[in-house]
């Protein structure tokens, strides 16, 4: 699947940059700093180096987004212009909009947004941008985390910066993620409906406190949540 926001030269030029810049979240904030990773991630799939959809956290080499020639923000609505989402040199721009259909549920009773999706400021390096490929809600440590769709698991174990990470494949391209969990409830290949308890909320892995870093992936593109949620 090629990407359509990120130039190859976006992943060349990160990859001659220091590394791990991106891991300084600032101290209280129950977030996660998983989202230059995630740029990176997309940018590397451009170039067909690596299966960014399923994995998209397992890169070694990351980086700030701001520092990159020619980063352009990724626009989450799917309804995309005809002109090709900007000026980048982004290649092979679907006409057709991504399914965007409302999953049956959401992954916490109780849905309180610490960090959007998107571009934030990272307070840590002068209010430069970074983007945040999921959304992180807040919750205690234990709350129980929900399947926000049917779907068969395809990941169910420690990852680096996600922590205890679940994905859920939905079918049709879409998958959903959960991370920083403290528990998994749920084993690789095991078909889980929506609602269904699938861990428990942690702070594993690059995480400052308990949350849940939420993420949508359709055709390995990340998605704003809080769109296909739909809250
Ligand atoms: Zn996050």
């Amino acid at each position: 699947m090629v990407k359509r926001y990120w130039p190859a030269q976006l992943s060349q030029a990160a990859k001659s940059l220091p590394l791990n810049l991106q891991w300084l979240a600032a101290p209280g904030r129950s977030t996660c700093a998983m989202g230059a990773a995630a740029a990176l991630a997309v940018g590397t799939a451009v170039v067909g180096t690596a299966s960014a959809a399923r994995e998209p956290l397992n890169l070694q080499r990351t980086a700030v987004v701001s520092e990159l020639p020619g980063a352009t923000p990724a626009d989450p609505v799917p309804e995309a212009p005809a002109d090709g989402m900007g000026s980048t040199t982004a290649v092979d721009a679907p006409a057709e909009p991504a399914p965007e259909a409302p999953p049956a549920s959401v992954p916490l009773d109780e849905l309180r947004v610490t960090s959007p999706f998107g571009w934030r400021e990272n307070p840590l390096l002068a209010g430069a941008p970074e983007f945040h490929n999921g959304i992180d809600f807040g919750a205690v440590t234990g709350t129980p985390v929900k399947a926000a769709a049917a779907g068969t698991v395809t990941y169910a174990e420690y990852h680096q910066y996600g922590g205890l990470r679940i994905v859920v494949d939905h079918g049709n391209g879409t998958e959903t993620t959960y991370n920083h969990l403290s528990g998994i409830h749920v084993e690789v290949g095991q078909w889980v409906d929506f609602n269904t308890v699938i861990g428990a909320i942690g702070s594993t892995g690059n995480s400052t406190g308990p949350h849940l870093h939420f993420e949508v992936l359709i055709n390995g593109e990340y998605h704003d949540p809080a769109v296909w949620l739909g809250i």
